[in-house]
């Protein structure tokens, strides 16, 4: 994670793809932009997973595959452009947390243990 975040910084300074520092309302609006682009490529993710429902239904019908068949083959299909949209993701995540000077391996970690003894609430 660390490596990554090393990485992703000196990338967006290269690309100029930072966020701005500037003043409180350049800040803001980078920050919001970036939290848009950000939310753009999550539903890049859905719309893979989309295209592999689709894809399987359509190898079903069309060419008299089992589900479970059509299902492997076409998530095989789109794996690599799945791999390409959860980079995206972690890049706009990890530019965040280089922006607030995040150690993001020990937020990870953190947060993962306080979820591992959390008591539902719900039960
Ligand atoms: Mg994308």
């Amino acid at each position: 994670m660390k490596e990554i975040q090393a990485y992703l910084k000196e990338y967006q300074k290269e690309m100029n793809w930072e966020i701005s520092n500037e003043n409180y309302n350049e800040s803001k609006l980078s920050i919001l932009n970036n939290y848009m682009l950000l939310t753009t490529e999550v539903s890049e993710i859905a719309e893979e997973f989309r295209a592999i429902f689709n894809r399987t239904a359509h190898l079903v019908k069309e060419e008299n595959m089992s589900e479970e068949e059509a299902f492997a083959l076409a998530k095989e299909g789109y794996k690599q452009n799945i791999g390409k949209e959860i980079a995206d993701c972690i890049a706009y995540l990890v530019k965040f947390a280089n922006y607030l000077e995040l150690d993001l391996e020990e937020s990870f970690y953190e947060k993962m243990n306080e979820v591992k003894v959390r008591v539902n609430k719900d039960i």
